[in-house]
């Protein structure tokens, strides 16, 4: 596999400054480049860069009023802007590291020291993406986790009530795993669960449809925009799945016991007053039933 070409966004009002930029970074980069504030604003928001190379004296906007309006936004304050600017002196460098600057090089620049400042920047990030990516994903099934699924919920949630639109949510238990793990053992049962965890991935085709491990053997689904007939044919499409796919044991090749779920689906239709606690209790509510029912099935919240 390639590695990954990062992208920078150059910001400076000389042409000449810009291309010789380019020109150093780009067999490493993909490179972008505007030629004032505004349009390097506009661009960071359009190609989300890596990192961004920010010049300070400019017409119109200055860096330093770029920098302002990048770090008060959600969806660019975490790009690291390095200033690469003719303003010299501590007054302006410690100003420019104060209002969140990653770094300050002077002009005239050294190409070696911009390419090896970059590349501190991007190792910087990729340690934050590592870190980001562990805490938000189980280890075992690589699914995201539920600090992930709460996050993700409360966003989905603001948006249902803005745009009035259904939610639905499935809460998906393992069926009497204590007994596979005795019989079979702990490891057999991780593997249990990373096939699980499989399978809510090949059965959520919609873009906006989040699976998570809820905790221990308990799984949870979130699908927006999904009204109740869409979500009980989601958990009953999830339920088959599991209940036909093939887990080997490890010991030989003869087929394990078939391993099923049991699955309590709610949907909060729109408008319907509803908390995100009590969205998701009803979900556990319902597998509680669906337990009591047999196991492996579907039942919805306050279905008879
Ligand atoms: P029920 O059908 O009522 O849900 O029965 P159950 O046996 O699945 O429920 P119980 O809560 O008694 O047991 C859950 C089991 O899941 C016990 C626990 O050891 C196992 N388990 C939880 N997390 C993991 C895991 O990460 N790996 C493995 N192998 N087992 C796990
Ligand atoms: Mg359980
Ligand atoms: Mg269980």
């Amino acid at each position: 596999m390639s590695k990954k070409k990062y992208t920078v966004l150059i910001v400076d009002d000389q042409k000449t400054n810009i291309t010789l930029l380019t020109d150093m970074m780009s067999s490493e980069y993909n490179v972008f480049s505007a030629e004032n504030g505004q349009d390097g604003i506009k661009a960071a928001n359009d190609y989300l860069p890596d990192v961004i190379l920010l010049d300070i004296l400019m017409m119109d906007m200055d860096g330093y009023a770029v920098l302002d309006i990048l770090k008060s936004s959600e969806r660019t304050k975490d790009i690291p802007v390095i200033f690469i600017t003719s303003l010299q002196g501590d007054d302006n460098e410690a100003k420019g590291l104060l209002m969140g600057a990653s770094d300050y090089i002077t002009k005239p620049f050294s190409p070696v020291i911009v390419l090896l400042r970059l590349r501190n920047q991007i190792k910087l990030l990729e340690q934050m993406r590592a870190i980001e990516k562990l805490s938000m994903h189980d280890h075992l099934t690589e699914l995201p986790n539920r600090r992930s699924f709460e996050e993700r919920i409360n966003t989905e949630w603001n948006r249902a009530i803005r745009d009035k639109s259904p939610v639905s949510i499935l809460m998906i238990d393992v069926d009497l795993f204590k007994r596979y793990n005795d019989n079979y053992g702990h490891q057999q049962g991780d593997v249990v669960l990373k096939t699980i965890a499989k399978c809510f991935i090949e059965e959520l085709k919609r873009p906006g449809d989040f699976a998570a491990r809820w905790g221990g053997e308990e799984f949870i689904v979130l699908l927006p925009c999904t009204v109740m007939p869409g979500a009980l044919d989601v958990a009953e499409r999830i339920r088959r799945r599991i209940e036909e796919v093939k887990i080997p044991c490890s010991d030989n090749d003869k087929l394990a016991e078939k391993v099923t779920v049991s699955i309590g689906a709610y949907t909060r239709e729109q408008n319907q007053e509803c908390t995100i606690n009590e969205f998701i209790t009803r979900a556990d509510t319902a597998l509680y039933d669906a337990k009591k029912k047999g196991r492996n099935r579907v039942c919805f919240f306050g279905e008879e």
